[in-house]
């Protein structure tokens, strides 16, 4: 293998600074320069929409502070773009035209959010979040008994509704599909979530869309209006991919990358939410947007771009806090026929999703029932595993009981 004396990574936000610190706890000496956009050390971000919003002195969890940086000799460049890359010289071309070499580059530029434009908003009315300077924006204009509106009922709509309305706030959330967060494959849980938000005070409005808006109120689909002082837009992000498409990496929907986090330059590695990477045990490419996956996935790409080859291999989870529903997903189903329910939606203990595709455990969800994860996330660890679908919906029968004896020795 060539001698790697100076290592590159574009984007400090979590996966960056994760891979940073993996390539020097892999034992590299060399160089390793970190350029990020922002003007922050990188930080993690599942905060911003739930205790940032809510409390001004919350930080968001640091991922490197300025010691970190300084013990472990890395050259911290925050506030600074890349605006190219050039493979051929294998340099980086930052936005003010200094140039940079490197042997190995790392990609972690992550997601930008995906714009909304109403008729008659001016685009810069329409807020979002993404980064901590988004999240303080937005916590000054939630003020208690202001006209909020939400579009889109993702995770991240969800949390910020959810934020808004404990801070006191008249929120609105407005929904283009007839449930909410139809992913979870189950109208079930769906209902749960809608009735939880509801009762918090949010006003939900399903299948509709925004017509219109004046700065005062925005007009829907149905006829209706809702008054939206603040508008927020979290209709979903999409993979940073510009820099590697220029670039000439072969991209879709993500860059993509094999489960050593490479590229299809072998000299360039990538890693998070910018990703579309082969999963070893899913057998097939996935884009994954969580904190996890920026974690475990910058790891093996920061470990294997200086020569100690590590796969990126755990089982795909993430969670949401949404007020104090919380939602927990493991597994990356293409298809659920099948859908298993444990626990009562009535009922106060929560309930637990499993998921099949052809008698196959392939996906779980629980809604505050969190308790169950750890053990789904073990199933789905063992392709192979026949569950007895009457044994996972019996709360009775304790999910341990279900692995192998050799998993729970
Ligand atoms: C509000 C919010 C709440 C979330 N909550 C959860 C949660 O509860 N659970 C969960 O599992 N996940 C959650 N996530 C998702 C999780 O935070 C992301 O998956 C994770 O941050 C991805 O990390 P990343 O490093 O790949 O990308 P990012 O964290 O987006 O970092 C990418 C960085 O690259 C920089 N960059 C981009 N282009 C360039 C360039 N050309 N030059 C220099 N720098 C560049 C960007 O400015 C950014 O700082 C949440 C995300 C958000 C925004």
């Amino acid at each position: 293998m060539e001698d790697i004396h100076s290592v590159i990574i574009v984007g400090a936000g979590q996966a960056g600074g994760r891979a940073a610190k993996a390539v020097r706890a892999a034992g590299y000496s060399g160089r390793v320069v970190l350029i990020g956009e922002e003007e922050h050390l990188p930080y993690e971000r599942p905060a911003l929409s739930k205790a940032v919003l809510l409390d001004p002195a919350a930080q968001a969890p640091s991922v490197l502070t300025g010691a970190d940086c300084a013990a472990l000799d890395l050259d911290m460049r925050a506030g600074r773009a890349v605006a190219a890359i050039d493979r051929a010289a294998r340099e980086v071309v930052l936005a003010d035209g200094e140039r940079l070499g490197w042997d190995r580059l790392l990609l972690a530029t992550g997601s930008r959010v995906r714009p909304l434009a109403i008729d008659g908003v001016p685009p810069q009315s329409i807020m979002t979040l993404r980064t901590l300077d988004d999240a303080r924006l937005l916590r000054e204009r939630l003020a208690a008994g202001s006209d909020i509106a939400v579009v889109g009922g993702g995770f991240i709509g969800l949390e910020v509704a959810a934020s808004a309305a404990k801070l006191g706030c008249r929120v609105t959330v407005v929904e283009a599909a007839d449930r909410l967060l139809p992913r979870l494959g189950c109208p079930e849980a769906s209902a749960m979530v809608l009735a939880h938000h509801r009762r918090a005070g949010i006003d939900i409005r399903l299948a509709t869309t925004v017509k219109h808006g004046d700065g005062q109120a925005l007009e829907l689909s149905d006829g209706s209006s809702v008054p939206a002082t603040v508008i927020v837009a979290g209709i979903g992000v999409s993979p940073d991919t510009a820099l590697a498409e220029a670039a000439g990496l072969e991209c879709d929907d993500g860059i993509i990358v094999d489960e050593y986090g490479r590229t299809s330059d072998p000299a360039i590695f990538a890693a998070g939410d910018v990703t579309r990477h082969r999963h070893p045990l899913l057998c097939r490419h996935i884009r994954l947007e969580s904190w996890q996956n920026a974690n475990v996935q910058a790891e093996a790409a920061g470990r294997s771009m200086v020569g100690v080859p590590t796969v990126s291999a755990e089982i795909p989870w993430l969670w949401s806090d949404q007020g104090d529903l919380n939602l927990q997903v493991a597994g990356a189903p293409e298809r659920v026929d099948t859908v298993v329910m444990r626990g009562d939606p009535d009922g106060e203990g929560g309930i637990t999703l499993f998921q099949f595709q052809d008698g196959q455990l392939v996906g779980g969800v629980t809604v505050n029932r969190g308790k169950d994860m750890p053990m789904i996330r073990r199933m789905l660890a063992l392709p192979t595993l026949q569950l007895d679908p009457q044994a996972l919906a019996d709360p009775d029968t304790p999910l341990r009981r279900l692995l192998p004896a050799r998993e729970t020795a």
